[in-house]
């Protein structure tokens, strides 16, 4: 079937910055559709300064000729929905399926706003385990109530006829029929549109990562109401969970100790070892077990007094390490991997489940991620 009026059609397709969502947009764009891009931001972004995704969504909109973007950073209702989503989570903590529900409603929000018709997205049937395959889609169509203005131009031809195929708005003859894992379809595309600037498939947000879900699991367990704010500390440094006590995150270079100085909030204690050592911030009541474990992978020089300065909030004070601390700090991980210890590997770095520590007292002491 032709378009009809395509010029005067509006709709807002959801750009991720990947080569999929860009793929979608051109698509639309060639049929004449005047395209929206709304891109959603969120605390478990995997942008560094290495592979900023940001940036991909900046080039991905200048290829596309510039079109229209809308930024939307994802907050505490995010939050809220990763703690408890509705069709629970993947091999991590991602609740893909919800993420798609909420992402899709908000964009219904701005098709509304800015009198767009129908919404689009790059995804491809069969690409991702959790929610792209056909029950995942339709029970996201079902959800949002929104199947019927969802238009998925890459894997079109697999689902019945959208409101803007039937309209004439967009020739269906025209969509794709992609499915599967392989990308071959999609980068000869690429070629195709001279699209030559994208990222590599990646495979998720963070919430993917099974060490980053570790601990994000004890977090959510731990914490009456999660706070954006400690989600970003979630994602710095080597993280400890000191039982009944609070948690410790210690950095392991320069730039993470710098990211914990930014994110230091009101009420977080901040240590910075005014001899070679790493810049540690705790929460609660383990200022020892802080200094411990800052001293366990601190590097002193010979002859440097073992002095941290403490700051929490407005308050500054320089503090000399304990003897007891000291003693203590030196054999603290040594204990941990006891052999008598369960551990549970997890790529590189390890799960405490059980610690005896030397005062006798059983349980979990420290729980390491
Ligand atoms: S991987 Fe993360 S961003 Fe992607 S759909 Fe799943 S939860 Fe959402």
């Amino acid at each position: 079937m032709a378009t009809t009026n395509a010029a005067s059609i509006k709709a807002v397709g959801l750009l991720s910055g990947g080569l999929d969502s860009t793929l979608a947009a051109r698509l639309l764009l060639d049929q004449g559709i005047s395209v929206f891009a709304i891109n959603f931001t969120s605390p478990f972004c995997t942008c560094t300064p290495k592979n900023a995704s940001c940036a991909s969504v900046i080039r991905a909109v200048a290829q596309l000729g510039n079109i229209p973007l809308k930024r939307v950073a994802l907050g505490e209702e995010y939050l809220a929905m990763v703690r408890q989503p509705a069709h629970g989570y993947g091999r991590g903590m991602n609740p893909c399926i919800d993420c798609r529900i909420l992402k899709i409603r908000k964009a219904h929000e701005y098709m509304r706003e800015i009198g767009a018709s129908f919404l689009f997205t790059g995804e491809v049937l069969g690409q991702r385990p959790m929610s792209q395959h056909r029950r995942a889609i339709e029970l996201i169509d079902r959800s949002t109530g929104l199947g019927d203005i969802t238009l998925r131009p890459l894997s079109a031809h697999y689902f019945p006829p959208t409101l803007p195929e039937r309209k004439g708005w967009v020739n269906r003859d025209k969509l794709l029929a992609l499915s599967g894992r392989s990308r071959k379809p999609q980068i000869a595309l690429a070629g195709q549109y001279s699209i030559i600037d994208y990222p590599c498939p990646a495979g998720g947000c963070r919430l993917t990562d099974p060490v980053f879900a570790e601990r994000l699991r004890d977090y959510f367990e731990h914490t009456a109401t999660p706070r954006l704010h400690d989600v970003r500390l979630l994602g710095v440094g080597r993280y400890f969970r000191i039982r009944d006590k609070g948690m410790i995150v210690v950095a392991r270079n320069e730039n993470e100790g710098n990211r914990l100085r930014s994110l230091a909030g009101a009420s977080d204690h901040l240590l910075e070892p005014l001899f070679s050592g790493p810049v540690t911030l705790f929460q609660g009541s383990c200022l020892d077990e802080a200094l411990e474990l800052l001293l366990h992978y601190a590097l002193p020089k010979d002859g440097q007094p073992l002095v941290v300065r403490h700051k929490c909030g407005e308050e500054e004070t320089i503090i000399p390490i304990p003897e007891a601390v000291q003693r203590n700090g030196k054999d603290i991980i040594n204990d941990i991997l006891a052999p008598d210890q369960r551990l549970t590997f997890v790529f590189d770095s390890f799960i405490v489940t059980e610690y005896v520590p030397r005062n006798g007292i059983p349980g979990v002491l420290y729980k390491h991620f």
